[in-house]
């Protein structure tokens, strides 16, 4: 099967409203051209300088979104071409963000990228820190910062219990942070699932899923 009837197949899978973000990271420009002609508008990468080189060679109505680990010495290869960075995992990496964007006049839309997943590598905020973060109104120390919501990734695994218990804690914090009041009325996005998961995602309230291989490959 070829890219336009995977995202066929996927956009009817997929709920009305919930946000498909297209993972192009490491696929070549004719794939996501392939992607841009079959009526997809917002692409994900996770390499600054392949963002960069990517924004500048495809149509100029693509909304980029970062997913990656983000250095701050590679602030000005995304921040610029951004619409979304996705994967906030630090206050160190906010405070460049927010110094960057105020020397640039930029204000950047972000989600905080949340750890509830059972490998110890993962980047990210515990819970707790991102409930606090909000609770303490730490946010209003980035003017420059729009807190658009939280990104998660579930344990990867073949344990459909363990991945639905992962988006469960994700759509709670969630829930439990705009509830609370305590967030910007901006707070709106719930980023969680990818291509082996996205089904759980959408019955956990996800606003936007993120699909790479099953985009792009066939048999996925
Ligand atoms: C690569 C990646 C994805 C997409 O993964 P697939 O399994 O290919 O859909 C989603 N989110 C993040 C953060 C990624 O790094």
């Amino acid at each position: 099967m070829g890219i336009s009837a995977n995202i066929r197949r996927i956009k009817e899978a997929i709920p009305q409203g919930v946000e498909y973000v297209v993972v192009s990271k490491y696929r070549p420009q004719e794939e996501l051209q392939e992607a841009y002609d079959a009526g997809m508008r917002v692409f994900a990468e996770s390499r600054p300088a392949e963002l960069a080189r990517k924004a500048a060679l495809l149509p100029g109505d693509i909304q980029w979104h970062f997913i990656g680990h983000l250095q701050t010495n590679k602030l000005k290869l995304v921040l610029p071409y951004c619409a979304l960075i996705q994967s906030v995992d630090s206050v160190r990496l906010m405070e460049a963000m927010e110094k960057y964007c105020a020397a640039s006049r930029l204000t950047a839309n972000i989600l905080l990228e949340v750890h509830v997943a059972a490998e110890q590598s993962k980047q990210g905020f515990t819970p707790a820190e991102t409930v606090s973060f909000f609770k303490n109104a730490a946010y209003k120390d980035f003017p420059h910062l729009r807190f658009c919501g939280l990104m998660g990734m579930a344990t990867h695994c073949d344990r459909p219990e363990r991945i639905e218990a992962d988006f469960a804690l994700m759509e709670d914090l969630f829930n439990g942070i705009k509830d609370s009041g305590s967030a910007p009325s901006e707070f709106r996005e719930l980023s969680i699932g990818m291509s082996g998961d996205y089904h759980i995602a959408v019955r956990h309230g996800a606003t936007m899923v993120r699909i790479g291989s099953a985009t792009f490959e066939s048999n996925t």
